[in-house]
C-alpha cells in the first residue's frame, strides 16, 4: 500500500465502524484541490535544474488547510494526498478550525548550498501564490524544513503584497511572529500523549525505557520532554544509525554531538542501525521519522510494549492488525504528532490578533488541547469495544468533519 491507499484504508475502517454513509466516505477520499508546480532554480555553478513541487488541500470545511511542506528526495503526489488527509483527522480530532493541506518537494536539500535551497523556496512560494494565504491555505515546516525555511516563505508572500503578513506561515522565528514553543511543541506533544496513554495501560513512565528512531526535530524535543518527566531514552538514530545506552542517554549532550559531527553516530560507544532500533525490547518506541518503518516485514521482530507514532505514518495497516496481539498499544499519529500544529493554530491566532503569549501560557494551553482530546478518544474507545486506538481517532475526527459537510450542504 502507498500511503494515499494507506489513509484511504483507514478512512473507509473508520467510516464503516461509525456508520458514516458511504457516499461522504467516497467524497472524503478525494482532496478539495492538488496542484503540481515546476521549481526551476539556478545552481551556483550556472546549471539549470528542475525541480518539482506540490501542494494539496484536502478538505477545507472546517477552515483553512493547513499543513506542513517536506523536502524530501522521494515525496510523491500519493503521499503528500495522504499527509493532506491525516493533517484533516489531527485538526479535526483537537478541534482547531482548520482543514488538511500538505506540501511537497522533490529534492535532497542536503545537496544544496543554503543560497539554492533560499531559490528554490521562493520559487515555489511563488507558485503557490494564487492558493495559499492566511485564510486560505497555511503552510508549516515538516521534514527537512525549518524556522528558516518559513521565514523565507513569508518573505517571499509579503513582497508579493507589499506588507508584512506573518499569518501565511506558521513555525516562523519569533522575530518575524512567530509564537514560542513552536519548535518544541510536535515533541512536547509526542511526550504529553506519551505520559497519557502509559497511565492508561499502567505504565509507571518513572524509569520506563523509550527508543526513538529519527532525531529531528520532532525526535529531538519528545527525548528532552519525556527524559524531563523521568522517563530513560535508552536509543536514538538519524539517518546515518543510532545509538544504545541501557543506563539512558542525554538528548542535550546527543544533540551537541549531533551538531558538532552532523550525525548522533558516535555519541556512544554502541552503534545500531534503524533495524535493530525499531526490535530493541523497550517499553515505548517512538517512530519519529518517516512513513512506513514498521510493516509486514520486520513486524514480527518488535517488541515495545507501546508504540507511538510521532512520525506521520510510520506503522503500515497490515503491520498494525499483527502488533495488535503482542504490543498493547498504537498511539496514532493524528494524536501523538498533533501538538505542532495545535500551537501553528496558537501562532496563527497571535499573528492574526498581534497579541503575542508568553511560553508558559502556550504550553498550558498545548497541554489542555492535548489532554481533552485524549479523553475524548478513551471515552470513544468505551463506546465502541474492542477497537483500536487509531479507530477510536479516526472517528472523533471523521464525526466533526462530517457534521460541519452535512451543515454546510453540497455546493450548489
Ligand atoms: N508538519 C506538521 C504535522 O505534520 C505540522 C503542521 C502544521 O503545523 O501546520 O503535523
Amino acid at each position: 500500500m502507498n500511503p494515499y491507499e494507506m489513509a484511504c484504508y483507514q478512512l473507509e475502517r473508520a467510516g464503516e465502524i461509525a456508520g458514516i454513509e458511504e457516499d461522504i466516505v467516497e467524497y472524503l477520499k478525494y482532496p478539495d484541490r492538488a496542484v503540481e508546480v515546476k521549481i526551476p532554480v539556478k545552481m551556483d555553478d550556472g546549471s539549470l535544474r528542475v525541480f518539482t513541487g506540490y501542494r494539496v488541500q484536502h478538505c477545507g470545511v472546517r477552515g483553512p488547510y493547513k499543513g506542513g511542506i517536506r523536502y524530501h528526495p522521494s515525496v510523491t503526489l500519493d503521499e503528500v494526498k495522504a499527509l493532506a488527509m491525516w493533517m484533516t483527522w489531527k485538526c479535526a480530532l483537537v478541534n482547531i478550525p482548520f482543514g488538511g493541506g500538505k506540501g511537497g518537494v522533490r529534492v535532497d536539500p542536503k545537496k544544496l548550498s543554503t543560497r539554492e535551497l533560499e531559490r528554490l523556496t521562493r520559487r515555489y512560494t511563488t507558485a503557490l501564490i494564487p492558493f495559499v494565504g492566511p485564510e486560505r491555505d497555511i503552510p508549516a515546516p515538516d521534514v527537512y524544513t525549518n524556522e528558516q525555511v518559513m521565514a523565507w516563505i513569508m518573505d517571499t508572500y509579503s513582497n508579493f503584497k507589499g506588507y508584512a503578513v506573518p499569518g501565511i506561515v506558521t513555525g516562523k522565528p519569533v522575530d518575524l511572529g512567530g509564537s514560542f514553543g513552536r519548535t518544541s511543541a510536535t515533541g512536547r506533544g509526542v511526550a504529553i500523549i506519551t505520559r497519557e496513554s502509559a497511565k492508561a495501560i499502567g505504565l509507571e513512565l518513572e524509569g520506563a525505557s523509550v527508543a526513538i528512531q529519527g532525531f529531528g526535530n520532532v525526535g529531538y524535543w519528545a527525548a528532552k520532554t519525556l527524559h524531563e518527566m523521568g522517563a530513560k531514552i535508552v536509543a536514538v538514530s538519524d539517518s546515518r544509525g543510532g545509538i544504545f545506552d541501557e543506563k539512558g542517554l542525554d538528548p542535550d549532550r546527543v544533540l551537541e554531538h549531533k551538531k558538532k559531527t552532523g550525525s548522533v553516530v558516535g555519541c556512544t560507544d554502541t552503534f545500531l542501525t534503524n533495524e535493530e532500533l525499531l526490535e530493541l525490547e523497550v517499553d515505548i518506541l517512538i517512530p519519529a521519522a518517516v512513513e512506513n518503518v514498521i510493516n509486514e516485514e520486520n513486524v514480527k521482530n518488535v517488541k515495545a510494549r507501546m508504540i507511538v507514532e510521532g512520525a506521520n505514518g510510520p506503522v503500515s495497516p497490515k503491520a498494525e492488525e499483527h502488533l495488535d496481539n503482542r504490543c498493547e498499544l498504537i498511539v496514532p499519529d493524528i494524536l501523538a504528532n498533533a501538538g505542532g500544529v495545535v500551537v501553528s493554530y496558537f501562532e496563527w491566532v497571535q499573528d492574526l490578533e498581534r497579541y503575542f503569549w508568553d511560553l508558559e501560557k502556550v504550553n498550558h494551553e498545548l497541554e489542555k488541547i492535548l489532554v481533552k482530546a485524549f479523553n475524548e478518544l478513551l471515552s470513544i474507545k468505551r463506546e465502541y469495544s474492542d477497537i483500536i486506538w487509531r479507530d477510536a481517532a479516526m472517528i472523533a475526527a471523521l464525526r466533526r468533519v462530517v457534521d460541519a459537510i452535512k451543515i454546510r450542504g453540497i455546493f450548489p
